[in-house]
């Protein structure tokens, strides 16, 4: 019985892991000074800092480590 609930647990675990809040932790600053915060498992920019969600891959975000997150420069 543990070795099926393991079993159904690892093939839960990809679609669970997108509601498990992932921390935004980059900003990619444009020409002109815009800047937008990166998903941090699809690695595309968000619209709108301190959303819920990606709006593109459905992951969960959490904004607790955004004061440190790294500035890439994107000139
Ligand atoms: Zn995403």
């Amino acid at each position: 019985m543990k070795k099926l609930l393991t079993k159904m647990r690892a093939g839960f675990s990809l679609a669970e892991s997108y509601r498990q809040p992932m921390p935004v932790v980059a900003i990619h600053l444009f020409q002109g000074g815009y800047a937008y915060p990166v998903c941090p498992r699809c690695k595309i920019t968000l619209d709108r800092e301190y959303q819920a969600y990606c709006d593109r891959c459905g992951q969960c975000l959490s904004w607790d480590d955004f004061d440190k997150a790294i500035v890439i420069f994107r000139l």
